[in-house]
């Protein structure tokens, strides 16, 4: 049976691998390089004039990438909290991991020290590599901590305040010549919003972490009703050891969710509970999602069914011309075959239809919206102990005493652990002024970013953080040097209709590829993604030594160290 699902997924691939030898290879591209004279001028006005006129805004994975490839024109990066790091600092419990093998969560200048250690990274490794970066490129000058944006007006245009006509400026000058943006900063030691003027901010403030997605009750449904504790998982993760342990010993606790968080909360729930006088928590699950025992599918590593160019193929990709729409209709049904045998591996592997917890869509629809959790080694074997039940309910709410399901079963609780999500979106917001507030998603509920970056009718800014893939170091890192090459005028930007009509063929991809599209996930055409701001860049899109690696092997950081050749 194994060798017949091994033999079934390499299929795609070997039929592939007699095909591709009659596919050209891209040529090395140089788009876009002339008018880096015409900027030279304003660029050392820049580096010489002692003030920042670019503000960074958010210290986490993205704001450090963003400050580092922006480090000539001498940024100012704002941080909210006394330090760097960002989720990793502030919204892990004490068993948080990273998810993605240390290779794939790595800047493409700064490898981990143990980089082949195959374990994954705890948050305080993490942050200890984030930490060495930012001394190794000398970021520390550029950060200030402690420094909370919270509000930002819009002040461009010759302070027409419009922002609709010359959007990007005349030319399409992604820097303004004046000032475009004033921020607005608080710090502990002055609650007086102190006001700070910027020709371009980069905004990476994060989807997780920092606003709480918070569910709603009709009245007298809602937390007001309970006795007992309601906790989101963005508070329990400011508690330390002690003080979340006793939260849950022999408490009975319910968790609401079934995503990472509210998988490793259930864990440590569990954990808290061994013992005699432990009590079992309860997951309450409305949808559920495939999860993964490790990096490998029956012996074979992960990255080959999603992350190869080869894989890739497979899927489609915006903009894909007649000919790979074919190919891809033509190849549909390996791709699902590829699909259903990691569900096979998946339910065979792991007692999902004992626990009722066998998803209903296909795997391919989870890894297309990053929702893929690696569970924890003892998460079965902490349900088959009984210290985990699980409950499915497509709606809650709260009775004195617990939870009650749509069922209208009654579930007992002291402790209701929310792992219900972050509302990032929202966190934009709170600090955008109007229009721009107002356009950060468009109708589907997705924010229409060009190249994951540019917003086409909010000026002068950038986005760093909001696209995700299978390493979102990886992913901001690469939006972070296409927007430094950007900002140097070494390509530009097209018009707006031009980035619409490219944004908007990315989410038709995501909507016909997952029902989760509005995650803003791009993992099965990432390499695409890659290769077109590569082109952009003036970079060789093919970025391996040879036909057999660019087929065969992951992209990641290192892939897109800086080419100076070019
Ligand atoms: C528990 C958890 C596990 C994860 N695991 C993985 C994984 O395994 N692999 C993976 O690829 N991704 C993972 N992610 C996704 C993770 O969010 C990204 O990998 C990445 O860390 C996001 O970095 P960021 O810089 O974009 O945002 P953040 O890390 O959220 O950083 C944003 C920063 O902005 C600051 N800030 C917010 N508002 C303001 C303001 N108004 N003014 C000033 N500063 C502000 C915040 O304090 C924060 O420091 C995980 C996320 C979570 C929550």
């Amino acid at each position: 049976m194994d060798l017949l699902m091994h033999f079934t997924c390499l299929l795609p691939f070997v039929c592939l691998l007699i095909y591709t030898p009659l596919m050209p290879c891209p040529p090395s591209t140089t788009v876009g390089r002339p008018f880096l004279c015409e900027r030279e001028r304003e660029i050392e006005r820049m580096e010489k004039s002692g003030t920042p006129r670019v503000a960074i805004i958010g210290g986490g994975i993205s704001g450090l990438a963003a400050a580092k490839e922006l480090r000539w024109l001498e940024p100012v990066l704002f941080e909210a909290t006394d330090s760097i790091g960002g989720v990793w600092r502030h919204c892990c419990f004490r068993s948080t991991r990273l998810q993605t093998p240390r290779p794939d969560y790595e800047f493409s200048d700064y490898q981990w020290a143990d980089r082949n250690d195959p374990t994954f990274p705890t948050h305080t490794e993490i942050l200890e590599y984030l930490h060495g970066y930012a001394t190794h490129f000398d970021l520390w000058r550029f950060i200030k901590l402690e420094t909370k944006v919270v509000e930002i007006r819009f002040v461009g245009h010759g302070g027409t305040k419009t922002g609709f006509t010359d959007l990007w400026g005349d030319e399409g000058r992604p820097i303004a010549d004046g000032p475009a943006w004033e921020v607005g900063v608080v710090t502990p030691r002055s609650n007086t919003v102190q006001w700070c003027k910027f020709e371009f901010v980069v905004m990476c403030i994060g989807k997780y972490g920092d606003v709480p997605n918070m569910p709603t009750f009709p009245r007298g449904k809602g937390p007001e009703t309970f006795l007992g504790k309601v906790m989101h998982s963005l508070d329990y993760c400011m508690l330390d050891d002690e003080a979340a342990k006793s939260l849950m010993k022999g408490k009975k606790v319910v968790i609401i969710g079934y995503k990472k968080s509210a998988i490793d909360l259930a864990v440590e729930c569990a954990e808290a509970n061994h013992g005699g006088d432990g009590k079992p928590c309860t997951m309450v699950i409305r949808t559920l999602h495939w999860t993964v025992p490790s990096y490998s599918i029956s012996g074979l590593p992960f990255f080959l069914f999603f992350s190869t160019r080869l894989s890739q193929f497979l899927h489609e990709r915006p903009n894909q011309g007649l000919f790979r729409s074919l190919a891809c209709h033509l190849l549909s049904p390996l791709r699902r075959g590829v699909s259903r045998f990691i569900e096979s591996y998946l339910t065979w592997k792991l007692p999902l239809e004992k626990y009722g917890l066998k998803p209903t869509h296909p795997f391919v629809e989870d890894y297309a919206s990053c929702q893929m959790a690696i569970l924890p080694e003892n998460f079965f074997a902490e349900a088959d102990e009984g210290r985990i039940a699980f409950k499915r309910s497509s709606r809650w709410c709260f009775w004195e005493s617990g939870v009650v399901l749509d069922d209208d079963t009654k579930l007992e609780a002291d402790v209701v652990l929310l792992a219900t999500g972050f509302d990032g979106k929202q966190k934009l917001k709170s600090v955008l002024p109007e229009p721009f507030r107002g356009l950060i998603v468009d109708s589907s509920g997705v924010m229409p970013l060009y190249r994951g970056t540019i917003h086409p009718l909010i000026p002068h800014m950038a986005f760093v953080g909001y696209v995700e893939s299978v390493s979102n170091l990886h992913t901001s890192e690469l939006r972070c040097k296409w927007l430094g090459r950007l900002l140097r005028g070494h390509f530009k930007l097209p018009g707006t209709e031009a980035m619409f009509r490219q944004t908007g063929a990315e989410i038709e991809v995501m909507k016909r590829t997952t029902r989760f599209y509005r995650r803003h996930c791009i993992s099965t055409f990432s390499i695409n993604h890659s290769d077109d701001m590569c082109e952009e860049m003036g970079w060789s899109s093919w970025r391996k030594r040879s036909w057999l690696a660019e087929l065969f092997t992951a992209y990641n950081n290192q892939d897109y160290k800086d080419d100076e050749s070019q």
